[in-house]
């Protein structure tokens, strides 16, 4: 086993594989920019260095500073949690150059993975079902307009590199597709270096169901059922539920296989989550994610595994502590994510906390880098809590989380605490009724905002 790993992050992920390492006995190294000198996860880890100025580019994204920092402090891995250099495949291969191990998947995997065409081919291969489409790219509009009508509007252009919700259009007819084409190339070019885009049929329905699956690169894996994360702002999701309310038992045990299977297939190594709209009974995958995912507590909440100590553990060349029949689920959980947004526009609100209470009692989570006097610094994601909560069937993690939010104090800076507060009013939301178009209708609906 390791003796000490590296996180290549800030904020609750960062206190998060910090908190796995302590338990197995590892030691921790943060790094931090110099305007998170004073943030959480650099008083929590047992050493810490400064890596840059505040800009991501020049700190949590510089990889020469973090292989420095490394080698200064003699950390034999490196966790990056999620976003930042955690999906970035050349990153990966720097540290095999340097004897330095990467605590999530191969190189290629990402690669792969991060290229959505190639991922849905590859997928495709492996017996995984998929949304129908492009065979491939579409290089010119009149291809796109072509593939349009064989496929039948409403279509999605989408950016084979695109990511957290950019490069994506919808074309409602033919008469939008120019635009829709021409935007995701323009988004995919300046966001991603890559204007590539495929095409898909567009769902109206749909939900987001994505499964969890952990693979030990040794030709075994499991998957650990869904989570539902159908609410959505701007492909964004705010609110996390496992199990799905409307996945059965078979249905999680037969696409739960496909998914274990097909990554046992490619020696998949470490956390991964392919991610599926799921209409009329049908899964129809959409794309792989080849980390640790913001909603994992979740999953860990029904099934009482720790998925970062599995992390460290497999990357150390061990065995998964899990069987696919060790794996009971016991339960429901929900995820809310806190971001320090200003409704009803979403818009980053950084600033001091003057005040900040963690909710607690039975089957309730905060994993959050908040404290009292803590000022959020302006360059970074909005993030700043997930409060998860845990209870024995649905309605009892319902009521367990709308008493959570009511104990919950974040003081100073708006939060996104008030909208689920009117979330828990709502009906759809208590019966699970609801697909990835019903959080836009009811912003616009309640608050005026999409
Ligand atoms: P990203 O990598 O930006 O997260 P995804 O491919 O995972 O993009 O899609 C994000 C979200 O966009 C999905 O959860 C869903 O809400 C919507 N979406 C993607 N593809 C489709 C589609 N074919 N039909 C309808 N909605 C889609």
């Amino acid at each position: 086993m390791f003796n000490k790993i590296l996180i290549a992050n800030r904020g609750e992920i960062a206190l998060r594989v910090i908190r796995a390492a302590r338990e197995m006995g590892i030691g921790s190294v943060a790094v931090h920019s110099t305007a998170d000198s004073d943030a959480m996860h650099v008083r929590m880890a047992d050493e810490s260095v400064c890596i840059g100025p505040p800009s991501s580019q020049q700190s949590y994204l510089s990889i020469p500073s973090i292989v420095a920092a490394c080698e200064i402090t003699g950390a034999e891995a490196i966790h990056p949690g999620y976003g930042f250099l955690s999906e970035n495949a050349g990153f990966v291969q720097i540290l095999e150059d340097h004897g330095l191990t990467f605590i999530g998947p191969t190189a290629a995997h990402i690669r792969i993975m991060g290229d959505k065409i190639t991922a849905k081919d590859t997928m495709k291969d492996l017996g995984v079902p998929c949304v129908p489409g492009s065979d491939g790219g579409v290089p010119t509009l009149e291809d796109a307009k072509r593939i349009g009508e064989e496929i039948g509007y409403p279509v999605i252009i989408k950016a084979t590199a695109g990511g957290g919700g950019k490069g994506m259009k919808v074309a409602q007819t033919a008469a939008d597709m120019e635009r829709a084409f021409m935007t995701a190339r323009a988004e995919g070019k300046s966001n991603f270096g890559n204007d590539e885009v495929y095409i898909e049929k567009y769902l109206t329905t749909p939900r987001h169901i994505e499964i969890q699956v952990f693979g030990d690169g040794k030709g075994r894996a499991v998957h650990l059922g869904e989570r539902d994360c159908s609410l959505q702002r701007r492909h964004q999701k705010v609110f996390e539920e496992a199990p799905g309310p409307s996945i059965t038992a078979e249905e999680r045990a037969r696409i739960g296989k496909v998914c274990a299977d097909a990554m046992a297939n490619i020696n998949y190594i470490g956390a991964g989550t392919i991610e599926f709209l799921y209409e009329n009974g049908e899964f129809y995958f959409i794309e792989m994610n080849t980390r640790l995912q913001v909603e994992h507590p979740v999953t860990e909440g029904i099934f009482g595994v720790d998925l970062v100590r599995e992390q460290i553990r497999v990357a150390a060349g061990h065995d998964m502590s899990f069987t696919q029949e060790d794996l009971k689920i016991n339960g429901h959980a929900i995820e809310v994510r806190i971001n320090a947004e200003k409704l009803p526009t979403f818009s980053p609100c950084p600033g001091k906390i003057t005040q900040y209470h963690a909710p607690g009692g039975l089957g309730v989570r905060m994993d959050s880098a908040l404290y009292d006097g803590y000022s959020i610094p302006p360059y970074y994601d909005s993030l700043i809590g997930k409060l998860i909560v845990h209870g024995r069937d649905r309605p009892e993690a319902l009521a367990r989380l709308n008493r959570a939010l009511g104990e919950l104090i974040v003081d100073g800076v708006d939060t996104t605490i008030p909208l689920f507060h009117a979330l828990l009013q709502e009906k759809d939301v208590l019966t699970g009724d609801y697909n990835i178009h019903w959080l836009e209708h009811w912003l616009e609906t309640n608050l005026g905002n999409a």
